[in-house]
């Protein structure tokens, strides 16, 4: 397989073959993604993500069971040639279990539903999307290119068409300035189109992204662990969701994983406990491997 750069994929993606599809982010406006900023963007030839599918065939043999696409919001993809990747993939993998792509709302709401089932039958079993938040104030701050109601539509367009959706929640986004809201109104969008997965990230400040000179400059200030907690017991505590919640990333604070409604109670215990632990006993407020 050929990678162009350094090739990003979330953790519960660990295990399955990348394959390269999209080179960067359309978007990549993002202030506080440093992911993509040196790169620019375009969408991969399909005769090459071919070749690099044959590549990981020769490597891996047929019995590969999971594929990832990066790089960001490979959904922009057209559809017919997506399909064509995808069969293609299936094709040379029989056992095939789970093909996914990231896909923030902008980019899912280029596709109709009938599209999205095409993909799914196609193969497609699950979409990353990134909605961050929930407050449209932050949306905008941070320059996601979505608004709350396109994030519901986009969620829902996804579930109506038979996709999982595994969706990502950064906590501390808002800072101390926005902290209740953010929780609050993520929750009440999440409630909207209830997700399979709601996935937590925390805000770390990374130099590459334009959020780094507003957090140096003192002009955003980050949450502290206890205050990261909190608004994510905020958050849980207004959830009204059938999704499996986990915080499956080293930014985190605290590692929870459940599925709700049924866990909540036990969720919100585990919380309440981390918020006891003193704050020096947590990790740094900056991370130098992100
Ligand atoms: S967060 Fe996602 S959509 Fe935003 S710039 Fe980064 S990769 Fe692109």
């Amino acid at each position: 397989m050929r990678y162009d750069g350094v090739v990003f994929r979330p953790p519960s993606e660990a295990n399955s073959l990348l394959i390269q599809a999209t080179v960067g982010c359309p978007h990549n406006k993002c202030t506080f993604c440093g992911m993509y900023k040196h790169k620019r963007f375009r969408i991969r030839k399909v005769a090459d993500i071919k070749q690099d599918l044959e590549s990981g065939y020769k490597i891996y043999g047929p019995g590969v069971k999971s594929i990832f696409f990066p790089d960001g919001n490979s959904i922009i993809i057209k559809t017919a040639q997506l399909i064509e990747i995808l069969n293609y993939a299936r094709q040379l993998f029989p056992d095939l279990e789970r093909i996914t792509v990231y896909g923030a709302a902008k980019y899912v709401m280029l596709k109709s539903v009938a599209e999205l089932v095409a993909l799914r039958q196609a193969g497609l079993s699950r979409i990353h999307s990134g909605m961050e938040s929930g407050d449209e104030i932050i949306l905008n701050n941070i320059q996601k290119g979505s608004t709350p109601d396109e994030i519901i539509q986009a969620g829902l367009r996804v579930k109506q068409a038979g996709i999982e959706l595994s969706q990502y929640i950064l906590v501390g986004i808002g800072g101390t300035a926005r902290w209740r809201e953010h929780a609050l109104k993520s929750a009440g969008v999440l409630n909207a189109f209830d997700p399979d997965f709601i996935r937590l990230r925390t805000y770390v400040p990374v130099k590459q992204a334009p959020l780094w000179s507003e957090y140096v400059a003192g002009r955003f200030t980050l949450l502290g662990p206890h205050q990261a907690l909190a608004e994510i017991r905020l958050m849980i505590e207004h959830l009204n969701v059938t999704s499996h919640i986990i915080s499956d990333h080293v930014s985190n604070y605290c590692n929870i994983s459940g599925k709700l409604p049924e866990d909540k109670a036990e969720l919100l215990a585990e919380l309440d406990a981390a918020g006891n632990i003193p704050e020096a006993h947590f990790r740094p407020a900056l991370i130098s491997n992100l």
